[in-house]
């Protein structure tokens, strides 16, 4: 089968709008290469977006979901409970405590997730009000897209769910404007306290969603004191602080999860992707008095806690947790880091250098200016690495973020292979 017939194919039986970065295709895929529809080899820098942090079927996950598909695929957990769900659920638990007490909820997908954190949220404070921020992402179910911010990720789905408000994200590269950076840190600390004046009372709002490390909206980091001052007015006011680390999550950013790097704990957070290394498994962490607050009847679904699914989760987490995932998400950062920071002093396109342990980015912008983002440039390179045998993806609200989120397993010659060429491509575009 070619490339060109399955991209005929594909235009004929699906909507047009099921987006694509470029026209890779993929036959089979082992650690960090994807082999394609004509046998090309291609180094994988997207990890299926943040969904391979394990790396592409690793034996141990395989054997998990061969295992358990030969004994049980389904029952529901409703109707037959089984093991698996409560290993996994126990296994997350310990790995991510929310405070002295943690239970855990499964679902099929980050959105998912993000859906049951909101109901559980409301029914916990019996308040209604949502904050969320300006470049988020957290999904295409209706309250999640609600809570999305790209307007093109939007466009004709309305009305959206009521009492949702949103506030400026800090980013600190787009907006500071020549302040110091402690000094926008403060502005945006306000803005936070002015939002009760202005916007919403505290007592009308049950939560805060937050991505501690924005993934769509191009890999923007909440500064430290802003994140502790978030948590402080929620401790204050009785507001739940829900971290979204669906995309930050298991290792990417050299932790179990982005919020451990400042210190502060959320009371839920949701998490997918990498959990299942590519099986459709996501979940909803919380402190177990809130997520005893959920109301029976109101949380549940037919396929949550799949047991192929929670197999090949705890496989994964299992397989992490020996790899050390996280010291490999570190390492696999700094290599990064280094090369982008090098050619930000060779590109002036490379506007900005940014991130957290691996999940890490560049903005592409013209005139060195963060107002004038560089779109078509960012497409260009996306394309060129393509042909030159690299799948590197872009994000951002102008989509001139390029960002790695390759497998973290990924061998240094192969994470050095995979930079050359970006490097080459930006080279070749731009001199
Ligand atoms: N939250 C964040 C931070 C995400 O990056 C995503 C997906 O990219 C989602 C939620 C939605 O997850 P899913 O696509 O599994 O529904």
């Amino acid at each position: 089968m070619t490339h060109e017939n399955l991209i005929a194919r594909r235009k004929n039986v699906l909507p047009n709008a099921l987006g694509t970065f470029n026209n890779a295709t993929a036959v089979s895929a082992k650690g960090a290469i994807i082999t394609d529809t004509e046998g090309r080899e291609l180094i994988d820098f997207a990890g299926g977006i943040g969904v391979l942090n394990a790396g592409h079927c690793p034996p141990v996950v395989v054997e998990a979901i061969v295992n358990q598909a030969q004994k049980l695929i389904h029952s529901c957990f409703n109707v037959a409970m089984y093991a698996q769900y409560i290993e996994l659920a126990e296994l997350l638990s310990e790995l991510l405590p929310h405070g002295d007490h943690t239970k855990v909820m499964l679902t099929n997908s980050g959105a998912e997730a993000v859906e049951n954190a909101i109901k559980i949220a409301r029914q916990a404070t019996g308040k209604t009000g949502i904050l969320c921020f300006t470049g988020a992402f957290h999904g295409r179910s209706m309250m999640a897209m609600t809570l999305t911010s790209k307007t093109s990720n939007k466009q004709g789905c309305g009305p959206f769910a009521p009492e949702v408000y949103r506030i400026d994200y800090p980013n600190y590269y787009k907006y500071g404007g020549g302040m110091g950076f402690d000094n926008y840190v403060n502005l945006e600390i306000q803005k936070l306290h002015d939002f009760f004046y202005y916007q919403a009372e505290p007592a009308h709002l049950a939560a805060v969603i937050i991505e501690v490390v924005q993934g769509e909206g191009g890999f923007n980091v909440v500064p430290a004191r802003y994140l502790k001052a978030l948590r402080a007015l929620c401790t204050q006011h009785n507001i739940l602080l829900i971290c979204d680390e669906v995309q930050s999550g298991f290792g990417r950013t050299g932790a179990w999860g982005a919020y451990e790097h400042f210190g502060v704990t959320p009371d839920l957070s949701t998490w997918a992707k990498s959990m299942g290394s590519g099986m459709p498994i996501g979940c909803l962490i919380g402190k177990a008095d809130l997520m005893d607050a959920a109301k029976p009847g109101t949380i549940g679904g037919t396929y949550l806690g799949n047991p192929v699914c929670c197999a090949a989760s705890l496989a994964t987490l299992k397989y992490m947790q020996e790899i050390d995932i996280n010291k490999l998400g570190v390492e696999v950062g700094r290599i990064v880091k280094a090369k982008f920071e090098s050619m930000q002093h060779k590109y002036s396109c490379i506007g900005d250098v940014r991130g957290l342990g691996a999940m890490l980015a560049f903005e592409l912008v013209k005139n060195n200016d963060p107002h004038q983002p560089d779109t078509e440039l960012c497409k260009k390179i996306v394309d060129l690495c393509h042909k030159k045998g690299l799948i590197v993806i872009n994000s951002g609200a102008y989509g001139n973020v390029i960002r790695v989120l390759s497998p973290l397993t990924i061998e240094p010659h192969i994470l050095h292979k995979g930079l050359e060429i970006l490097d080459e491509a930006i080279n070749e575009l731009t001199t």
